[in-house]
């Protein structure tokens, strides 16, 4: 078996990959960092999603020797010029904190008409060789966009993050009202995957 690093302690995502990763190829086991519990954390420095994808897939890289895939991602608001972007995990202050996070965009809108709440979920995916592979001088991004409206007030109780106040363009539902699987068809991370999941396939 050919194996890859998902830069993720999240089960969930995992799970997602090696679904879509079965689709193009059978012989890759899909490992997380739960694999590697003394790994340090990857500080995210960079100010791009991209720059703080590829910061991560080297950290892990470098740190088992293997090829390391990793993906951020965030929700771009244009009314608030793009905000919260790269911060969308601590937008309110606190990491990971969904409820606070959905309350502060929403009283950021306040007032703002529906035609003006347009956002997009962004993904972007670095993939990282080790020093010791052929195709060490490669790195590949791939990205994907996920176009729709910041709802007046939070709808559904799936996913995580903002999905319960993200409406995509052309649907009824909000994120959080969707089922899984259907999220995965359309989502940016979904889009990102399916891009990079080819190449992870011929190059690894
Ligand atoms: P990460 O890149 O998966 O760590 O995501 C960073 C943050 O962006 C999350 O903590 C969420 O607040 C937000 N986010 C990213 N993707 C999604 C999504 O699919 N639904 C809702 N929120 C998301």
């Amino acid at each position: 078996m050919r194996k890859i690093v998902l830069a993720t302690q999240n089960k969930g995502k995992i799970a997602e990959f090696e679904r879509l990763l079965a689709e193009f190829a059978k012989d890759i086991e899909v490992l997380g960092l739960r694999d590697f519990p003394e790994m340090p954390e990857i500080d995210e420095t960079g100010t791009t999603f991209a720059q703080n994808a590829l910061l991560k897939a080297q950290g892990v890289c470098e740190y088992t020797n293997l090829p390391a895939l990793a993906d951020d991602s965030g929700l771009c608001i244009d009314y608030l010029n793009g905000a919260p972007g790269i911060f969308s995990a601590r937008w309110a202050g606190t990491h990971g904190d969904d409820g606070a996070n959905i309350v502060k965009v929403l009283t950021q809108l306040e007032g703002v008409k529906e035609q003006n709440r347009g956002a997009n979920f962004v993904c972007e995916v670095a993939l990282v060789f080790p020093s010791s592979h052929h195709w060490a001088e490669i790195s590949e991004i791939e990205s994907g966009k996920l176009a729709g409206f910041i709802t007046f007030s939070p709808r559904g109780t799936a996913g995580f993050g903002y999905d319960p106040i993200f409406q995509p363009t052309g649907q009824e539902l909000t994120l959080g009202e969707f089922g899984h699987g259907e999220k995965d068809r359309i989502s940016h991370r979904g889009i990102a995957l399916r891009a990079i999941a080819p190449k992870i396939k011929d190059l690894l």
